[in-house]
């Protein structure tokens, strides 16, 4: 079994030593060509996420002009980092989202008593003791005293329920 480099050597020893120095000069040329496009198919394909292999082989084996328009129609468009850009922006955009979301339901909570700062999960305000929610009477969460339904079982909470006195 004869290896693709060796036929590539022995190729261009035959060509070196045996046809006319200008004729050598083109295989030389074709090698170079060759080579330069190899190089940056290796960094493009790696660049992209493409099967890096199977692109430089395919490169020497055409000749490199021929899969280097072939992999211009094929190639990803988009570069790995292209990638990890757009799924940053996107873990971004969904950081702010529940970072506003977080503000939005912290914020105005403050004891209708006292005004000391309250915490969506508090039942009783810390300072006054005043009962800020009521529970579940079916699964005992938290309830905002204006829901008509329990968001966690589903529960519809009756008015007398309201007061928040389990049996
Ligand atoms: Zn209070
Ligand atoms: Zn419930």
């Amino acid at each position: 079994m004869v290896g693709g480099d060796t036929i590539a050597t022995s190729f261009v020893q035959f060509w070196q030593n045996n046809v006319v120095p200008n004729m050598s000069s083109i295989v030389l040329g074709t090698v170079v060509l060759v080579l330069v496009i190899l190089v940056w198919i290796i960094k493009d394909t790696s660049r992209r996420g493409a099967n890096t292999l199977v692109w430089a082989v395919f490169t020497v084996v055409g000749l490199g002009l021929v899969p280097l328009i072939i992999y211009f129609l094929v190639r990803d468009p988009l570069t790995i980092d292209d990638h990890m850009t757009d799924k940053l922006n996107t873990d971004v955009l969904r950081l702010e989202r529940s970072y506003y979301a977080f503000i939005m339901d912290e914020r105005d909570k403050k004891c209708p008593v006292c005004g000391h700062e309250t915490k969506s999960t508090y039942r009783y305000c810390p300072a006054c003791g005043m009962e800020l929610r009521t529970v579940c009477p079916e699964c005992g969460e938290l309830l905002e005293t204006n829901w008509k339904t329990c968001p966690h079982c589903g529960h519809r909470i009756e008015q007398r329920e309201m007061k928040g006195d389990l049996a």
